[in-house]
């Protein structure tokens, strides 16, 4: 038998995170959201709460949790809000979980117990102006001078790369050409406030609006040797393995918005009259709705599906492109179908649904767009 019950922690802590959700993000955030402000209190609650560790085990100060443990607090804070999601989701799958899958003892200890307490933020630099689909057409480079790494290049569209308490952007780099005159492409920590690493003024962007996204340039940029992540020319296998996970869970996150689009609109039929009656008492609306609470569920065994794989250790990469293909579909399905329901109001910032259809649509984009999932699914069916 398949078993899709939570266990006693897990649902635990999806509880926690939905009190939390909706008690203390759902009122403020989309002020944040219109004021485009990083809220730094309620990730630094969300650190206290211990979420930016879930998954890391207690010596650097984590939870000792698992990654479907994340997944769960991902879908519970998508569920109200996508920037404040997405903070976390940035800050462990791309920031903090690069340290602590190839880092050395030293860079494990140094960068992740704040890490793990949300009191910095790490960032993931792979995207660059020039492309970010075509992972490995890097143009940022490293050469070793000395003892030092010397960054030359920029990177687009990173999240969380600067705010107050970003504390590193993890970036990759090309540092030679392998035996077979590929580029040979390595990862390496470049600590927040390093000469030569500037930080452009934050994008004005479509959605995630309460979140924190930069382009970062780098000249002559200089870090210790030492700062290497793993091992050299690992670079491209390291960052297509932490993109695996972290398509899990935008799936998660995105669930959750395909789910707070269904809260939202069996609160708004019962309540929004037309032509005398709850709108909720028209066909038409209740399928609407019934085929968004479908999308949301489907997608969730999606996540699941993928989650449990990746938690048992088992091959999981076709797993995850399907999840965030079908979870990022679903949260667009719904966030435009949720719109519909609220009409007039649904264009409008007062409601979460506005906020939930512009925050949709970076789903299919970010860590590897629908396209790119597809090209996963097709090459593990031996096309
Ligand atoms: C808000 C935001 C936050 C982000 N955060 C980060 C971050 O923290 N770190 C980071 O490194 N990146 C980040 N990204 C970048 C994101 O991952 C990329 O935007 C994404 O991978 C797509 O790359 P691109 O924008 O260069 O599009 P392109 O690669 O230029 O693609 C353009 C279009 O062509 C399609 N396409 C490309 N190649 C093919 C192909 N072979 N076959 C069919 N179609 C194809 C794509 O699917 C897309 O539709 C972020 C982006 C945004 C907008």
């Amino acid at each position: 038998m398949i078993d899709f019950r939570l266990d006693e922690e897990h649902e635990a802590l999806r509880k926690t995170v939905q009190e939390f959700a909706r008690e203390e993000v759902a009122p403020v955030i989309g002020d944040f959201y219109v004021r485009e402000e990083f809220p730094y209190e309620i990730v630094a609650k969300m650190g206290r709460m211990g979420l930016f560790g879930l998954p890391f085990p207690e010596e650097y100060g984590g939870m000792g949790g698992d990654y479907f443990a994340l997944c769960l607090a991902l879908e519970e804070l998508g569920r109200v809000d996508s920037s404040v999601a997405v903070t976390l989701e940035a800050g462990v799958s791309l920031g903090a979980m690069p340290i602590y899958r190839f880092g050395t003892a030293e860079q494990k200890e140094r960068w992740l117990p704040a890490l793990c307490i949300g009191e910095a933020l790490g960032a993931f630099g792979l995207t660059e102006p020039g492309g970010g689909s075509d992972a490995g057409a890097t143009m940022t480079t490293a050469r070793l001078d000395g003892d030092e790494w010397v960054i030359n290049g920029s990177k687009a569209f990173i999240t969380n790369s600067g705010t107050g308490i970003t504390s590193l952007v993890t970036v990759t780099a090309v540092t030679g050409t392998d035996p077979g005159g590929r580029k040979e492409i390595s990862t390496i920590i470049v600590p927040a406030g390093t000469p030569g690493l500037a930080i452009a003024k934050k994008y004005s962007k479509v959605g995630w609006n309460a979140s924190d996204t930069h382009e970062l340039s780098f000249a002559d940029c200089r870090v210790p040797a030492s700062n290497q992540l793993g091992v050299r020319g690992r670079g491209y296998a390291q960052f297509l393995s932490i993109l695996d996970e972290g398509r899990v869970a935008i799936a998660a996150l995105a669930v959750g918005l395909a789910q707070g689009c269904v809260d939202e609109c069996v609160r708004y039929a019962h309540e929004r009259e037309a032509f005398g009656r709850k709108i909720g008492e028209y066909q038409a609306i209740q399928f609407k709705i019934a085929d968004m609470e479908a999308r949301a569920h489907t997608a969730r065994l999606a996540y699941y599906a993928a989650a449990s794989k990746l938690v048992r250790g088992e091959p999981f990469k076709k797993e995850a492109a399907i999840a965030k293909l079908v979870a990022s579909n679903a949260a667009m399905d719904n966030s435009r179908d949720a719109t519909q329901v609220f009409g007039g109001y649904g264009f409008m910032n007062e409601y979460p649904v506005g906020r939930f259809y512009r925050d949709a649509k970076i789903l299919e984009i970010g860590e590897g767009t629908s396209e790119v999932q597809r090209m996963l699914i097709a090459r593990h069916l031996g096309l």
